[in-house]
């Protein structure tokens, strides 16, 4: 089995999923005792808030950069960043630590694909809704086009995200509002919902929803134990 290298802590509300995922589906494909062969540094998340707000990118990618390199040396034979939106700088990442970056865009888009559908919707931080480096994989590698929601609901899925997914707050009140944004994104005729963060799954599940949503922290981490067994 492969050792998995995961920068996590962006948030540990997520972190914790992809630790209970990743041992879940080992067990669930190798039986018994077994569980997943993994390091991971967590991140004190606050340090990487400020880098985003002050759009001090490259840093970002000096600074998990140089924690990927770390992992590299310890014996990962790859990486997950275990955050959507920091794979605005998977690129440097990949390059500091000279072993792959699984990305997490990839096994997200063979799900929706394997589903027969091309008009999709994403939900996820302002970053990843708005800028190319997320969407632009998606149309430019697997054909798909992305619908995301207005200006004004973008701010309230962003807000949720920060000032309470991020930190452990779970409220029906944030759930009815991405459900409304959900339903608004249906009408324009999205097949299906990209939940893309991290955290959007500890308040949204597909029981909630007709629309059938691809969870990007079960997708990535389902698609790092294939690449652990390998
Ligand atoms: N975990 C979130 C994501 O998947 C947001 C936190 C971050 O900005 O990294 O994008």
């Amino acid at each position: 089995m492969k050792l998995i290298g995961i920068l996590g802590g962006m948030s540990w509300e997520s972190t914790i999923t992809y630790y209970r995922l990743l041992n879940e589906e080992v067990r669930a494909r190798l039986g018994g005792l077994h569980s997943a062969r993994l390091l991971m540094h967590s991140v004190d998340f606050a340090d990487i808030r400020v880098l985003q707000q002050e759009a001090r990118w490259e840093e970002a990618g000096q600074v998990l950069g140089a924690i990927g390199r770390q992992l590299a040396g310890a014996g990962a034979d790859f990486l997950l960043i275990a955050t959507n939106t920091m794979h605005k700088v998977a690129d440097a990442v990949e390059a500091a630590a000279g072993i792959p970056v699984l990305h997490i865009v990839d096994p997200t888009a063979r799900a929706i694909q394997k589903r027969g559908m091309h008009r999709i919707a994403l939900l996820g931080t302002g970053y990843t809704m708005r800028e190319e480096f997320y969407k632009g994989r998606m149309r430019e590698r697997f054909g798909l086009e992305v619908l995301v929601p207005s200006e004004a609901d973008m701010r309230v899925v962003d807000k949720i995200i920060f000032e309470e997914l991020c930190v452990g707050k779970i409220q029906d009140s944030a759930r009815a509002e991405y459900l409304r944004i959900i339903a608004a994104l249906q009408k324009q005729g999205a097949e299906g919902v990209i939940l893309g963060c991290t955290e959007i799954g500890l308040l949204v599940q597909q029981e909630h929803t007709d629309l059938a949503l691809f969870d990007t922290t079960r997708l990535h981490a389902e698609a790092a134990v294939t690449q652990s067994l390998e």
